[in-house]
Parts: structure tokens; sequence; C-alpha cells
């Protein structure tokens, strides 16, 4: 497999083709961002441990029967993975109260939601990934009805299988966000990543952030935090 150009650079992952039309790779930096870009930071060994980390959530979502856009781990930084038509948004689980939520709503964090909620925000940095519902999606010809159907099911699919991995570690998953992309026959397939850049993780009785909260909020040990996570559930980074 041969690295060609970069396709597209985002604030912490570039895109590069290959001599597979149908692979790209994905390159996981160690810049950090937060607020559309507004705080940026290099972590030591952040792309490296996020690489790792997608890598070992894809798998288990893959052995539970969910398609999912990663084919291999190339090296610390890198991995393989199919060529996707992304859809332009953005699918939000929450378990539990946090975050946007909590502004919008005036909610106080942690409060459970029973059944979880599901939130579709349109991914554009400019106009800070605004929350849309299903009509927009449609009207705006960002999703289909079957293909909106399908990314809520794989969403609240994707909740079954790691929201317990998660507990058995001694954690909470207080919500995640997902991508989806169309591969070339069709197919929904769970593309981007899964690390803790993009869900919100808490220890089950401290209820001590360890994702990317830890970043936004300026409390340190970020890196150090997210190789706990994966050590919880069995990943030795
Ligand atoms: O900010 P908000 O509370 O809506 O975020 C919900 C979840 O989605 C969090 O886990 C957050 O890390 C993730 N998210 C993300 N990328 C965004 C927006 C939210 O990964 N652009």
């Amino acid at each position: 497999m041969q690295k060609a150009g970069e396709l597209y650079r985002g604030k912490a992952k570039t895109v590069f083709v290959t001599d597979d039309p149908n692979k790209l790779i994905l390159e996981f930096r160690d810049d950090t961002s937060a607020f559309d870009g507004e705080k940026i930071e290099q972590l030591n060994r952040k792309g490296e441990v996020n690489n790792k980390f997608n890598h070992f959530i894809m798998q288990q979502l893959e052995s539970a029967g969910i398609k999912t856009q990663v084919e291999a781990l190339l090296n610390d930084n890198e991995s393989l993975v199919k060529k996707l038509d992304m859809i332009p948004v953005e699918c939000v689980l929450r378990n539990f109260a946090a975050g946007s939520l909590c502004k919008r709503l005036g909610i106080e964090e942690g409060f459970a939601l029973s059944p979880p909620t599901f939130e579709f925000f349109l991914k554009n940095d400019s106009l800070h990934d605004p929350m849309i519902n299903e009509s927009h999606c449609v009207s705006f010809g960002w999703a289909t009805i079957e293909q909106i159907a399908k990314m809520k099911t794989l969403t609240f699919e994707v909740n079954k299988v790691l929201a317990p991995l998660f507990e058995k570690g001694g954690m909470l998953l207080v919500d995640f966000k997902l991508e989806f992309g169309t591969d070339s026959q069709g197919n929904i397939v769970l593309g981007d990543e899964f690390t803790p850049d993009g869900c919100r993780l808490w220890d089950k009785e401290t209820k001590k952030k360890l994702d990317k909260d830890r970043f936004r909020q300026g409390l340190g040990s970020v890196v150090e935090s997210y190789i706990e996570v994966a050590g919880r559930i069995g990943l030795t980074l």
C-alpha cells in the first residue's frame, strides 16, 4: 500500500490517498483542538494513543457486527481505512447530561437520561456545528430518511456495545459523537474515530473526567488519562 498525496488536513487528523482508489490512510497527529479550533496544543503521544485506541474500539465494534471504516493499524500514528463518502452530520448519543445539552437546556451535569437521547449536529466549524433535525437533513440533502434511520440505529447499537465495555473498566460512557459515510456499495459505515477526543468518560465512583474535557477545561494530564482509559478496557499503551 503506497501512501500518495494529502487529501485533507483536519484539526487532529490528516487523510492521505493511496495507490488503491478505495483505501485511505488516516494519520492521527498530536494536535489537540477545542472550541472550533480556538484552542490548539500539541500533546506528546496523543496521535499514537488515539490511533491505537480507535483501532481497538473499531475492532470491538466489528466483532459485534457493526461495519467500520478501519482496515488495519499501519504504524504508531497511521491506520488504513476504507474510502467513504462522508455524510456531513454528527450523531451524538447521551447517556448522561453534560456539555452543550446542559448549557442549552439548563440541565444539571450528570443527570441520567433514560432512554439515552440522540441529537444531530451539522459539521460546519464556521457555524459552530449547529444542532439540526431530521427534516433539515432531508430538505438540505445531507442524508436521506433511510440513511438517518440507519445512522440512529447504529449509534444506539454502538452504545450497547461500548457502554458495558467502559462500565467493566469502572467508567461511565457519558456521551459520544459518531460520523458515518457510505461505501462504494452504498452501505452506511462508521467512519472518523472513536477516541476520548470525541466522547465523555467519567470514573464511575469519583466522576473524575477522563476525556477531552480535561483539555477543554485545562485540567491537565490529558494523554495520561486517555492511556488510563485504554488500560482499564484492556489496551496497554
Ligand atoms: O459539546 P457537546 O456536549 O454537544 O458534545 C457531545 C459529545 O460529542 C462529546 O463527547 C464531545 O466530545 C463530542 N463532540 C465531538 N466533536 C464535536 C462536537 C462534539 O467529538 N464537534
